[in-house]
């Protein structure tokens, strides 16, 4: 199987050849709990002699191929699903950290995973430190005895920072300290850091992986040591994804392939545009040699993702202008789904925070990220074309 191309195992990998009924499809086994035959095969299974499901928690037939499905895609031993990719993260975070252990997490990336660290994790005796996206030297100071783990996304949200998965495995090895990565902007078509070297790898599944904008459910891949250790605190947590999700998520990932070289292709095709204008300030996207790590993406990525964020000529009003002239965007948080989206960060993610505040880290007013569907490139272009040219 793993011989085999990207589409190939997108369809095929994970599932049953013979499947209940027939089916060409895998079913949705909408059950919460499983019948043992006898007390013998209770205690058959209890010893660890039978491998089948016992309790909704714990696992689900369908759950279980789209798992397979993903750990295939991602060239991993073993992979967990949850209920949303904060789950996902904090459940692994959780599993990897003890009370007086320490993280160190880079800088630009989902707000919500650094407020859990701030907060919840600090609450629990848990340290973390974070450092500037893509500065090695600060990433491998901040490394302490009682590091377990750094925790970075690449390509980071929203300034599509790409970070340098061999060194970042480098370190890791070098200091003894597991490294997760968020690559759910990447996904597995276009980087897999796990053949890099990376210990993790966690995806938002309601991005690009479910691809439809209408599921919620996250994702980590890794060895089987490490995914165990992080199965163990979903049974306790419970935030697991129901049987229809697994399914819905199972129907989108076998058109990955096809949806992300569609996305590519408008992702380049979009920022090159945009790079041309003369309303625009500055394109943020790693596929255009002009940004900081055009470099390293395009060693180590097979392609440069969907989404670009870019700044207009113009203050937080005028971006505001542009957005809502587009006819074919949806305003709407979220990325990686089939239809486009545009947020102003400075009024969606990060509304709560003041103008000088944003700026500190890096979220001008102006700034604007396009999750770029799989319209037509042209058609897109025409759009925010005739959008520009009212602000
Ligand atoms: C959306 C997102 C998350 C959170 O995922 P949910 O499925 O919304 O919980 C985490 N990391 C990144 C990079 C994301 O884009």
């Amino acid at each position: 199987m793993e011989k085999q191309g990207f589409s190939t195992r997108a369809v095929h990998a994970g599932e049953a050849r013979d499947k209940a009924g027939n089916a060409v499809t895998t079913p949705i086994f909408q059950t919460a709990t499983y019948a043992f035959r006898d007390t013998h095969e209770l205690i058959e299974y209890m010893e660890g002699n039978i491998e089948r499901e016992e309790y909704g928690r714990y696992g689900n037939p369908t759950q279980r191929v789209v798992e397979r499905k993903l750990a295939a895609l991602d060239g991993g031993e073993a992979a967990l699903l949850f209920s949303t990719g904060m789950c996902a993260i904090t459940t692994t975070l959780l599993g990897m950290l003890g009370r007086g252990s320490h993280i160190v997490l880079t800088e630009d990336g989902y707000r919500r995973t650094r407020q859990f660290c701030r907060t919840l994790l600090h609450r629990l005796g848990i340290e973390c430190t974070f450092v500037e996206t893509c500065n090695y030297a600060a990433l491998e100071a901040a490394i302490r005895p009682s590091t377990r783990l750094i925790f970075s996304e690449s390509p980071t949200n929203p300034h599509l920072r790409v970070m340098d998965l061999d060194k970042l495995a480098e370190i890791g090895r070098k200091h003894n300290v597991k490294i997760a990565i968020d690559s759910t902007f990447a996904t597995p078509f276009n980087q897999r850091p796990l053949d890099f070297g990376i210990d993790l790898v966690i995806h938002s599944a309601t991005k690009y992986l479910g691809g439809h904008n209408d599921l919620l459910a996250g994702v980590v891949v890794g060895s089987h040591g490490l995914i165990s250790v992080i199965r163990d605190m979903q049974a306790m947590l419970g935030g697991i994804a129901d049987p229809h999700t697994a399914y819905l998520l199972l129907r989108g990932m076998k058109t990955l392939g096809l949806r992300i070289r569609k996305q590519n292709d408008n992702g380049m095709a979009v920022a090159r545009f945009l790079e041309g204008h003369p309303r625009v300030r500055r394109v943020y996207y790693p596929g255009l040699s002009s940004h900081p790590d055009y470099k390293i993406a395009c060693e180590q990525m097979k392609g440069f993702g969907g989404v670009v964020s870019f700044e207009i000529d113009g203050d937080l009003q005028a971006a505001s202008t542009f957005i809502d002239r587009l006819q074919i965007p949806y305003i709407a948080p979220s990325l990686g789904g089939v239809e486009t989206l545009i947020e102003q960060p400075a009024l969606m993610s990060y509304y709560e925070m003041t103008s000088e505040e944003r700026a500190a880290i890096g979220i001008s007013d102006e700034l604007i990220r396009l999750s770029l569907g799989v319209e037509d490139a042209d058609d897109l272009i025409a759009d925010l074309d005739q959008a520009l040219s009212g602000i």
